[in-house]
C-alpha cells in the first residue's frame, strides 16, 4: 500500500522527487489532480471540521508537510519517507512549467501581492505561460472566478486562499475543470512577491 493513514487522512508514502515525477506524468496525460499539502495545523483543523475532513479525503494526493506528521507516522510504525514541503513542491512545479512551457494559473493573495508575484515569476521562469491570475478576495459564490480558471485550460492551478478556504474552493469547483493539477499553497504568493 502506498498510503499511510494518520488521524483519518491517507498520506502518500512518497519522497518529494517521486511526487514531482508523478505530477509530471499526470500533466503529460492531462489527468486532473487535487493535491493537498497537509501540515499538523491542517490535520488538527480537519479533526474539528467534518466538511473539511471530507474535502481533504477527496484529494488524489495528501503529502506530509511537517516534521510532526513524519514523527507520527514513525510512532504508528508506518513511516513516511520524508517531509515534503508545499512551498518546495510549488517551486519544483514552477521549474517543470518553465522547462515544458506549461500554462499556470495563480489564484489568491492580495491584489498588489499577486501582481508582484506574477511579475517575479515572469522574469524568473520566462518559458512558463501565465494562464491567468486573480487576487483572492472575491465573493465565494461568484461563479466567474471558477469560469476564468476553467477557461484558462491551465496545466497547473495554484490556489492561495489560506486553509481551509483554498481546499474547499478547489473541491467545490473540481468537477467543472477538464484538466489541471490543483494545489492549495497558503501564503506562498506573499513569499514569491517578496
Ligand atoms: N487570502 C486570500 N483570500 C482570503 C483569505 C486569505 O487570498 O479570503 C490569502 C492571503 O492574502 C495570503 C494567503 O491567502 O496570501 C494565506 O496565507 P497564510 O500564510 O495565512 O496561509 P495558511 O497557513 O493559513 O494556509
Amino acid at each position: 500500500k502506498n498510503k499511510v493513514n494518520i488521524l483519518g487522512l491517507d498520506f502518500d508514502k512518497t519522497t518529494k522527487q517521486d511526487m514531482i515525477n508523478t505530477l509530471k506524468h499526470k500533466i503529460q496525460h492531462h489527468k486532473k489532480t487535487f493535491i493537498v499539502t497537509a501540515n499538523p495545523e491542517i490535520v488538527m483543523y480537519a479533526l474539528k471540521d467534518q466538511e473539511y475532513m471530507n474535502t481533504l479525503q477527496s484529494a488524489d494526493h495528501i503529502i506530509a508537510d511537517g516534521a510532526g506528521i513524519i514523527m507520527g507516522s514513525k510512532l504508528l510504525k508506518t513511516p513516511l519517507p520524508e517531509r515534503v514541503a508545499g512551498f518546495d513542491v510549488l517551486k519544483d512545479l514552477l521549474d517543470v512549467a518553465n522547462e515544458e512551457a506549461l500554462n499556470v494559473f495563480f489564484l489568491g493573495a492580495g491584489k498588489k501581492v499577486i501582481e508582484q508575484a506574477v511579475q517575479n515569476i515572469k522574469s524568473e521562469y520566462p518559458n512558463l505561460v501565465i494562464g491567468g491570475y486573480h487576487h483572492g478576495f472575491f465573493n465565494e459564490h461568484d461563479p466567474s472566478i471558477g469560469e476564468m480558471v476553467k477557461n484558462s485550460n491551465s496545466d497547473i492551478v495554484f490556489v492561495a486562499l489560506g486553509f481551509p478556504k483554498q481546499e474547499k474552493w478547489i473541491a467545490k469547483n473540481f468537477d467543472t475543470f477538464a484538466k489541471g493539477i490543483f494545489m492549495g499553497v497558503g501564503g506562498s504568493f506573499d513569499i514569491l512577491a517578496g
